[in-house]
């Protein structure tokens, strides 16, 4: 098959302008009869590489897929691309299934999907049917040598000796050298050819926090994402439901998600957050497998997982789309603690303890931390990502002699006996329980390290034990312990290079975000609720309609006719008939809604400035207009930037200008109106705030 041929499919029937990596390549080998093992990272685009092939062989593809929800919507994608396709699993009647099998049989459908314990159900018509492909997903679950073995999948083996010369794909997101050899044997692959892709999935950025107030810190991160989806994974089901009660109070979209819910429930939760109805989904482990949502944003890890294969298809699932998404994973020394103790009590726990040992490497890491995940997946690369907070916030090592020095002691003073709170306590001289019931307030060291916020001497702390001068006794109360390397500092005068502790920059964050938020009135947002409204008559999930990287795409080029919006990513020849008209018209009247908007914005100043012209105050204005007195006030400072004669010194004096351009020096994220605000402690109000910045910027004043 010719190039040309290929992309023009690939454009014609899937709406994409080019392959991803190895897809062509993959595509190519199925092809030419080939047995394939295809080794992708998840979001990589494995669908592709079957369903393509699917459409230019004579017979029929039969996907194996354990996930039956998964399936569905597969299927819906087929056929919203105008692709014939089916599934059978035990959900059905055998109506409905009779009817898929009769399809087959008459040659009228390409795909279908089949799970494993369910192929029983094709066996007779198997000798009435050309199987021209059999794709097996998550074709990791047939090794028992894998992290998700499936009993079921052990009989695909006769798949081979069934159709001897049908081509057989394997596809997975997960497999060591020894699974994938364990893959190509059970399934009885002949030569097969393996494709191995880069697991590096670029636009999702990597940044590992301490667990201090981690609520908050989510809190904070979530509400400066409106509208974007997400996860945040966590250790126990307990935690999954407070975390998302406490979200729920604040008003955020959020819900619970873990295997002891009923199944109703977690299925309700599921399809909302996959149709975009709930924003966020608080879960453990138990949530994901079965989702292909496209654009969930980001992924938050609240502890820390067990190991780098679970934490890597974790945050796989974010920007699945290929558009930047935000990753987050808070350590805590709780976590450790809890893990290593389920690891070493559980099955194989030598392994399991130094998967950990190695999550936790990952996470105490000085240098770029997508080199360190790609390494452990075998993949040697040489420059820094530069999207992980380490590039972005390289550490600053100082001399932490002193510091290391006063706190080795006060683990001495404190006779080793105590956990890492209480050190710190001590350190900085605290007047609580834990300290006073033991009369710890009298040893000679207390308080010598007050200068030094709590956060910091716990990362101090942190950072000694990763060091190996100092320890935790797991198995004593996780009393922190010397080891003989403290000597060296206590008593042989080494340095310690420390580094400083970086504080979670809100400000900077709040910038990043904002410029990368999709307003609420934007394009982007009047056609994902078109997007909504679609999918929702429909009956499948938004993005199968059009994932987010098309519809930003949209926004950006506007298509006007059928010639333009077919030249969008993502929209192939079924979309352009079923789609293209609805979303050209919608682009269309945005842009008059936005045209009218603005006409009647400038009527509104006009209006203002009219009454401020017949001498009437900011107040007088407002209830005239009845509108508020800040909204006048940005009427008036707008008025005056657009150079009409406007005093607007009568409402701020001199020394407030002049305090506020000091503060827009200092301040972070001087372009914001809270910061100031919040510096000036509430002293200054918004208004005078608004006007201040609207003088300095018009007179171009640098005080
Ligand atoms: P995987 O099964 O490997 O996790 P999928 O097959 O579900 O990945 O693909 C992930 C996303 O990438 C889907 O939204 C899909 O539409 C999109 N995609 C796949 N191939 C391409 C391509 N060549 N160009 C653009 N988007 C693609």
């Amino acid at each position: 098959m010719t190039r040309e041929i290929l992309h023009a499919k690939l454009k014609e029937n899937f709406g994409f302008e080019k392959f991803r990596p190895n897809q062509e390549q993959i595509i190519n080998c199925v092809l030419s009869g080939k047995d394939t093992l295809a080794i992708m990272p998840t979001g990589g685009g494995k669908s592709i590489c079957f369903q393509l092939p699917a459409l230019i062989f004579p017979g029929i593809t039969i996907v194996i897929s354990p996930l039956i929800a998964l399936m569905k919507d597969q299927v819906d994608s087929l056929k919203a691309n105008g692709i014939a396709a089916c599934f059978i699993n035990s959900s059905q009647s055998s109506e409905e299934q009779e009817l898929h099998i009769q399809n087959l049989k008459d040659n009228k459908v390409k795909l279908v999907y089949v799970a494993p314990e369910s192929l029983s159900f094709l066996e007779n018509a198997f000798s009435q049917i050309t199987v021209s492909l059999i794709a097996i997903d998550e074709a990791h679950c047939i090794s028992s040598w894998g992290h998700d073995f499936r009993p079921a999948y052990t009989n695909l083996g006769y798949l081979k000796n069934r159709f001897p010369s049908t081509p057989i794909l394997g596809l997975t997101a997960t497999a060591d050298k020894a699974t994938r050899v364990d893959i190509c044997e059970q399934l009885n692959l002949k030569n097969p050819e393996i494709f191995i892709s880069s697991f590096d999935r670029k636009n999702l950025s990597l940044e590992v926090r301490p667990a201090l107030d981690r609520v908050k810190q989510i809190i904070d991160f979530i509400k400066n994402k409106p509208n974007e989806s997400g996860i945040v994974y966590c250790l126990s089901r307990k935690t999954t439901e407070e975390l998302a009660e406490k979200l729920q109070k604040i008003g955020i979209n959020a819900k619970a998600y873990h295997a002891g819910l009923d199944n109703k429930i977690r299925s309700k939760t599921q399809d909302e957050f996959i149709n975009d109805d709930c924003q966020v989904v608080c879960a453990t482990i138990a949530f994901g497998m079965g989702i292909d949502k496209s654009n969930v944003r980001w992924v938050i890890h609240y502890n820390l997982p067990k190991n780098i294969e679970g934490y890597y298809q974790e945050i796989g699932r974010a920007g699945r789309d290929g558009l930047p998404s935000e990753t987050v994973l808070f350590e805590s020394y709780g976590d450790v603690i809890q893990l290593q103790k389920f690891a070493s009590e559980g099955l194989n726990a030598e392994v399991q303890l130094s998967k950990l040992e190695r999550m936790k490497q990952y996470a105490d890491a000085l240098s770029c931390r997508r080199k360190i995940l790609l390494s452990y997946f075998g993949e040697l690369v040489s420059d820094n990502c530069g999207n992980c907070d380490i590039c972005k916030n390289p550490p600053a090592f100082f001399d932490g002699t002193i510091i290391a020095q006063k706190a080795l002691s006060a683990i001495i003073r404190l006779q080793e006996s105590e956990a890492l709170p209480v050190i710190v306590d001590f350190l900085r001289g605290s007047k609580n329980a834990s300290i006073y019931d033991k009369g710890y307030q009298n040893l000679k060291t207390y308080g010598v390290g007050a200068d030094v916020s709590w956060y910091d001497w716990n990362q101090y702390l942190i950072q000694l034990i990763n060091l190996g001068f100092c320890e935790i006794a797991f198995h004593q109360q996780n009393k922190i312990k010397l080891t003989s390397f403290a000597k060296k500092v206590l008593f042989d005068g080494e340095k310690v290079k420390l580094t400083t502790v970086l504080k979670i920059d809100k400000n900077k964050s709040e910038v990043k975000e904002r410029a990368t938020k999709t307003t609420t009135n934007s394009l982007f947002e009047f056609l994902r609720k078109l997007r909504s409204e679609i999918a929702k008559e429909e009956g499948v999930p938004a993005y199968v309609i059009f994932n987010d990287a098309t519809l930003k795409q949209l926004e950006t080029q506007r298509p006007m006719s059928d010639e333009e919006f077919l030249s969008i990513d993502g929209v192939g020849k079924a979309k352009l008939e079923k789609y293209g008209d609805v979303f050209i018209k919608a682009i269309i009247e945005f842009q008059k809604i936005k045209k009218e908007r603005s006409k009647k914005e400038g009527s509104t100043y006009k209006e203002t400035l009219e009454l401020f012209k017949n001498g009437l105050s900011v107040e007088e204005i407002a209830i005239k207009r009845k509108l508020g007195v800040p909204t006048i006030i940005s009427h008036l400072a707008k008025l005056y930037s657009d150079g009409h004669p406007i005093d607007l010194s009568i409402y701020i004096s001199n020394e407030e200008i002049s305090k506020i351009a000091k503060a827009k020096i200092k301040l972070e994220n001087p372009n914001a109106l809270k910061p100031y605000f919040d510096f000036f402690e509430e002293t200054i109000s918004y208004d005078k705030i608004r006007i201040g910045l609207t003088i300095l910027e018009k007179e171009n004043l640098v005080l």
